[in-house]
């Protein structure tokens, strides 16, 4: 059987591979450190863990990425069975002795018969004889295989200063002070005349707000990303609020063409408003609050806005270097890219953030390239599940108007605001009705409870497939 060819070996190609190589498809390994490194990683070793050494929440039943951890454990995933062997005490949280962790994936992979290693760059398009291959290239991918990787696209970039504005869950937001508008009520391409949320500010909640932008703690550039342009010249607010006291005012937080519901005769001075993010309408992004403060200072200044007092965020905002593809407009369901379909991405190239949302990636990634190498029909995960939720988003959950310019696809970490909605109980166990955070528990656990049922038949099916070609 021809092997199926994987490019990195980080979370999502080390998965990738893995997948493969026990369901008994040959993979070839393209690693190119330490030929040649990045400027994040820091050694040899497969799978190696460039920052933190937290994968986050262990809770299953009421944290999305701790499902994420259950629904791998199930899918037999080596990342997870690695970080579990590896564990260090960290609270509620599944953190790891890096150097363990990914000693135990490189010692894996390196002993699997059915995986070869080659510790290369490889520093352009795959060879077309090369008729299965999984890109798993990271945030850091070379820039010989980006360029590469452009030139099959239409797009004019790949590598870019992501600068990445707050998404706030939508029930958090209180509509008794914002509003359902679009401005001017323009109705637009399959617009409604009300697709934004709207936060009115007066003239001091204005004031205070840009000295709290200002006063605000900033995430100092890295060395290494201080030559690479901002995405599309979108700057962070504070950059703008630093240019005048009234570039917001003239800029993303003009009042112009919107009238306050709750109060129609007063103007507001200023306006934040807010664009859904997804096509469940659970989240919702602030539009144009690309920032680089720092995150106890983005709550905590961003909760300054009249409606979002409680605001809860299911992403911050942020910046750093990354590459990642515009997949919803690229990749297909199951991960190929569309203008060559031998080819398939994984990780955090493909619009995931995190470490377990790169390995979830790889692994599906690999478990369908598995399916197709048997000549099968690759099947997605459903998106009742965390797996399905994220490949849901990567591929085309997301919400896209011609209004948004060339790229509204932004990566994310995996949250419940990506699941599709579920029937909660609304009391407890007392009869009395539920509130504040035995609600939210109670829909976390109907949520989770749903996720790993469906992911337990569609796991049991991929296994049954493979069975019953041995
Ligand atoms: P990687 O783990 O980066 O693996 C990609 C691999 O591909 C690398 O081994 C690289 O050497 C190799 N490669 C690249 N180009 C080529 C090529 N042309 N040929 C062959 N091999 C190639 N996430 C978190 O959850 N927590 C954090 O604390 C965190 N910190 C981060 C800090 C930085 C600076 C960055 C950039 C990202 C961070 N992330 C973090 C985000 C992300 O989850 C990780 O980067 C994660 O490792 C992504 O997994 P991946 O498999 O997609 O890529």
């Amino acid at each position: 059987m021809k092997p199926v060819h994987v490019i990195g070996g980080g979370l999502a190609g080390s998965e990738a591979c893995w997948q493969l190589a026990n369901r008994g498809i040959p993979v070839v390994l393209h690693e190119m450190r330490p030929v040649r490194g990045t400027d994040a990683h820091k050694t040899d070793g497969l799978a190696e863990l460039v920052c933190s050494n937290s994968f986050r929440s262990d809770d299953a039943e009421h944290n999305a990425v701790g499902l994420l951890h259950a629904e791998l454990r199930r899918a037999g995933s080596l990342i997870m069975r690695s970080a579990d062997s590896h564990q260090v005490p960290a609270g509620g949280a599944l953190a790891v002795d890096r150097d363990g962790f990914s000693q135990a994936v490189t010692d894996a992979l390196e002993a699997h018969p059915l995986i070869e290693i080659r510790r290369e760059e490889v520093a352009g398009l795959p060879p077309q004889d090369w008729d299965s291959v999984i890109i798993a290239t990271g945030p850091l991918t070379s820039e010989a295989l980006g360029k590469a990787i452009l030139s099959l696209t239409d797009e004019d970039s790949l590598a870019f200063f992501d600068a990445i504005a707050p998404i706030v869950h939508f029930d958090s937001i209180d509509m008794d002070k914002a509003w359902f508008q679009s401005r001017y009520d323009k109705t637009g391409p399959g617009g409604t005349g009300k697709d934004y949320i709207n936060c009115p500010l007066d003239k001091e909640q204005y004031e205070a707000f840009i000295d709290a932008l200002l006063a605000g703690p900033k995430t100092e550039f890295k060395e290494w990303e201080e030559n690479t342009p901002y995405f599309d010249g979108c700057l962070p607010i504070e950059v703008m609020a630093e240019r005048g006291r009234e570039t917001l005012r003239h800029g993303p937080m003009k009042p112009m063409g919107l009238t306050n519901a709750h109060n129609p005769t007063v103007k507001p001075y200023a306006v934040v408003q807010l664009r859904q993010d997804n096509a469940l309408g659970t989240l919702y992004n602030i539009v144009g609050f690309q920032t680089k403060l720092k995150y106890g200072a983005q709550s905590e200044i961003f909760r300054m806005i009249p409606g979002l007092e409680n605001a809860s965020f299911a992403r911050l905002g942020g910046l750093h270097r990354n590459t990642f593809l515009n997949s919803p407009k690229l990749l297909d369901e199951t991960l190929r890219l569309k203008a060559r379909t031998a080819i398939r991405f994984a990780g955090q190239v493909t619009g995931c953030e995190g470490y377990v949302e790169s390995a979830a990636v790889g692994c599906m990634a690999g478990l369908f390239a598995a399916a197709e190498r048997r000549g099968e029909t690759p099947v997605a995960p459903p998106a009742t599940t965390a797996m399905g939720a994220l490949l849901a988003h990567i591929t085309g959950g997301h919400i896209s108007r011609e209004d948004e310019g060339p790229r509204s696809f932004q990566p994310m970490n995996v949250n419940f605001g990506l699941f599709p909605p579920v029937e909660a109980p609304k009391t407890g166990d007392d009869g009395k009705r539920l509130k504040g955070q035995d609600k939210k528990k109670a829909k976390n656990k109907a949520l989770t409870s749903r996720a790993l049922a469906d992911f337990d038949r569609w796991i049991a099916g991929q296994q049954a497939t493979h069975e019953a070609a041995e």
